[in-house]
């Protein structure tokens, strides 16, 4: 089978390797797509910091917001069978310690990352790719594996989404216009809230819209707080989802907050935030949460999918044939793309 690899900064090429065969608890998957997460282009450039630390090491086979057809299972599978269409999490748990014995594979001592940092599990940027059963879900048939592959970074907001009591009376406001902050609206849009989009790109803030939200409000052109109170009748967030983890926005997630807000920080600081305003936090008995991946989300979100249409597939700014997976990682200027997907092979009819 064929399959991409980063072998170096900026260096990737295409090899050929054996088609793995499953042990007993895996399932292989025939890959159908694979999105380019924010992390696979600084995984391929090297600008990553996890280059830099040297948590992530070259050769690595990138992709790990794959939906795909599984083609074989392993004897002691139960789950799925082959033909089912499935996607998967962003990590594999080592199935032994005491936590995976528990089954909470959150907490498992030996996980492997999908296409990321070590120990690294082979991503999906592969025709074919290996899982254990225990990571894969099956999907409803009226979700496309396009719109599936969609279900990773869904899965990142819905972390945040979920720990939020989001009503048709709050105001929600979302901070960020790259997938994981569309996929945000996308689920308070969803809850029947108000949604107001704050971000810097008109493209982006303008995709944020079609999927729904009230209001878009960008930073650079009026001053957040005096435009959120504009659109809501003078009313400050209830939920604040800061989804661009530049270190400057704590701040504003603090000015734009309404009294006993809660607000989840899903970005990655690059930096460590400094001066930051905690005495307004303490004076709005505000809520910070902080938000990473859960065992449990990414099933849960395709269940969300399936119930009603997201509008997620707003989001996918290009597709482009597995042929160019190295073109589409090597993309400088990113600001008109939120979300291109790779399709590595065709989506059988169902
Ligand atoms: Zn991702
Ligand atoms: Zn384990």
């Amino acid at each position: 089978m064929k399959v991409f690899h980063a072998t170096a900064p900026k260096q990737g090429a295409f090899i050929e390797v054996d088609t793995p065969k499953p042990a007993a608890d895996q399932i292989l998957v025939k890959i159908c797509y694979c999105g380019v997460c924010g992390t696979d282009y600084d995984l391929f450039s090297g600008e990553s910091s996890f280059v830099k630390t040297g948590k992530a090491t070259y050769p690595i086979r990138l992709g790990h917001e794959w939906s795909g057809i599984v083609a074989e299972v392993g004897d002691a599978v139960t789950k799925v069978k082959p033909g089912n269409r499935v996607v998967g999490d962003n990590y594999v748990s080592c199935g032994k310690c005491a936590a995976c014995q528990a089954g909470d594979y959150n907490n498992c001592t030996g996980r492997m990352h999908v296409g990321t940092i070590d120990p690294c599990w082979n991503g999906a940027f592969a025709e074919y790719f290996l899982m254990p059963e225990r990571h894969v879900y099956k999907l409803a048939d009226n979700i496309s594996l396009k719109e599936a592959a969609l279900c990773e970074p869904l899965s990142v907001a819905y972390g945040g989404t979920k720990k939020m009591n989001i009503r048709p009376d709050s105001i929600v406001a979302v901070i960020g216009t790259g997938p994981i902050g569309l996929s945000a609206v996308a689920l308070a849009v969803r809850e029947g809230a108000q949604v107001y989009v704050l971000g810097r790109n008109d493209k982006k803030l303008q995709i944020a819209l079609k999927m729904g939200a009230s209001g878009i409000i960008n930073v650079q052109k009026c001053d957040p707080v005096a435009c959120l109170k504009e659109k809501t009748g003078g009313r400050l967030a209830d939920y604040i989802l800061e989804c661009c983890g530049n270190e400057q926005v704590l701040n504003e997630v603090i000015r734009i907050a309404a009294q006993k807000a809660v607000a989840a920080l899903i970005g990655f600081y690059n930096n460590a935030p400094k001066e930051v305003d905690f005495s307004t936090v303490v004076e709005k008995e505000m809520t910070l949460i902080g938000i990473m991946g859960e065992y449990g989300n990414l099933e849960a979100v395709s269940k969300l999918m399936a119930e009603k249409d997201m509008k997620l597939s707003e989001m996918i700014t290009a597709e482009r044939p597995f042929d160019e997976c190295g073109e589409a990682l090597s993309v400088e200027d990113r600001s008109g793309v939120v979300k291109t997907i790779i399709k590595i092979s065709e989506e059988p009819a169902l």
